[in-house]
């Protein structure tokens, strides 16, 4: 790799996905110039065709009133449904494994309804230290609500003493050695602040084989990384639409839930009209009759509007091929990191793993062994005044989060080069 423009043009001459960039809406600076937008990790860009999407909708609304439930161009009844084959694709799931509904801390507390379950000996819940606080706020407030102290039942896993990410072997080792406490195991994936990716299968095999349940909040691993969670055979997950989905602020929340758990009714679950059977759905009893699969965790009938949205999305999802953008990523953030590397890096270190399979699209940033201004709110505003958008997160990280379905190398090259001047 090289550390000039000629090469990152080439890259991109090569990139098989850069038609792509081309479907998205890049916010403009004020003198009419494209953002080099890295937050697609917070929040996702526009597809072009979303208003479209959405506009068939509003005008089968005027047009059909409550008759657009069946007659609507995309009937409203089974509308949720149209979606849950690509989401299927995207998490490695089979369809009946998925559905899309609410949104994510809504569906992280209904899949910890089920699938939280504590004894008196065995009620702790292992999460990551520093999680997202939506997270940590609804796990302890689980806990809490069955009646236990997070103070005792709440095991965060923590780095070694010097390093930034957690060891596959120590999240492992935790499992074994106080499995007879553990009820749950909630890990992110990717770890929002610092891009680490874990190994799912071996996590998830520990915790199962430890007879405990296994969750994943993929909030940032959704579209990002190759998931395959009906074969890692976590019990549940969930997921937001709004990050590198791509489906808008508020973006609905998907939910996977194993298939060994597909039937079984016996499970504890806060239960909604809309996961009632459907062909008895509309003859109004007073007994609730589940749907088989993920289905049946639903409460409300949808917001059409936003499933709009994430229809679009995921109609560029399917064309793409998450195995090539995932390809692409990997070069992407490779090449961002080979150029932050060579600059003067004791003025910042970066905290994400170097390796490819444990990291998403994406390079955090923290002040290094030299006093520098890198990892403050204004150092991120003076990028943006240099026309280069990313994000700044307590305690003095930035991230840069290059997303392979709308940044090029040459965004990469030049944000190198702009982070070098300041
Ligand atoms: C973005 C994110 C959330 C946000 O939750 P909402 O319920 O969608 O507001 C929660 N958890 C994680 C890990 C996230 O990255």
């Amino acid at each position: 790799m090289e550390v000039n423009l000629p090469f990152a043009k080439r890259l991109d001459q090569d990139d098989v996905l850069k038609e792509f960039r081309n479907e998205f809406f890049i916010p403009k600076t004020s003198d009419g110039k494209d953002y080099i937008y890295l937050a697609g990790n917070s929040l996702g860009l526009q597809p072009k065709k979303v208003k479209e999407f959405v506009n068939e909708e509003l005008d089968d609304w005027a047009k059909l009133g409550v008759e657009g439930h069946l007659y609507a161009r995309h009937p409203w009844l089974p509308y949720h449904e149209s979606v849950t084959e690509s989401m299927a694709r995207l998490v490695g799931a089979k369809p009946f494994e998925v559905v899309v509904m609410n949104t994510l801390t809504v569906n992280l507390h209904l899949m910890m309804v089920t699938f939280y379950r504590p004894t008196a000996k065995k009620y702790k819940i292992v999460i990551e230290g520093g999680a997202f606080p939506s997270d940590q706020y609804a796990v302890k407030s689980q806990i809490k609500f069955h009646g236990f102290d997070p103070k005792t039942a709440l095991i965060e896993l923590m780095p070694r003493p010097g390093e930034a990410c957690l060891r596959t072997e120590d999240i492992v080792s935790t499992i074994d050695s106080q499995s007879e406490s553990i009820a749950l195991v909630l890990l992110g994936g990717v770890n929002y602040l610092t891009g680490q990716a874990y190994d799912f299968h071996e996590i998830a095999r520990s915790a199962k084989k430890n007879h405990c349940e296994m969750g994943l909040d993929l909030a940032h691993g959704v579209g990002n990384l190759v998931l395959n969670l009906h074969d890692w055979n976590v019990d549940f997950a969930v997921w937001c639409t709004y990050k590198y989905l791509n489906a808008g602020p508020g973006g609905l929340s998907g939910s996977f839930i194993h298939e060994r758990h597909s039937k079984n009714f016996e499970l504890p679950r806060f239960a909604g009209w809309w996961g009632h059977n459907k062909s008895t759905r509309f003859q109004m009893g007073s007994e609730f009759d589940p749907l088989h699969g993920a289905e049946g965790w639903q409460l409300s009938n949808p917001p059409i509007l936003q499933l709009a949205a994430l229809r679009a999305s995921l109609e560029i999802f399917d064309r793409a091929e998450m195995n090539c953008l995932r390809a692409k990523s990997e070069k992407l953030t490779g090449y961002l990191e080979f150029l932050i590397k060579s600059l003067d890096t004791d003025f910042y270190s970066i905290v994400t793993p170097s390796t490819p399979s444990q990291r998403g699209c994406q390079i955090s940033l923290k002040t290094g062994k030299k006093k520098s201004h890198i990892g403050s709110k204004e150092f991120v505003s003076k990028m943006a005044r240099h026309g280069i958008i990313c994000d700044y997160r307590e305690p003095g990280f930035i991230r840069l989060a290059p997303v392979p379905l709308y940044n090029t190398f040459t965004d990469v090259y030049i944000m190198a080069n702009i982070l070098d001047q300041l």
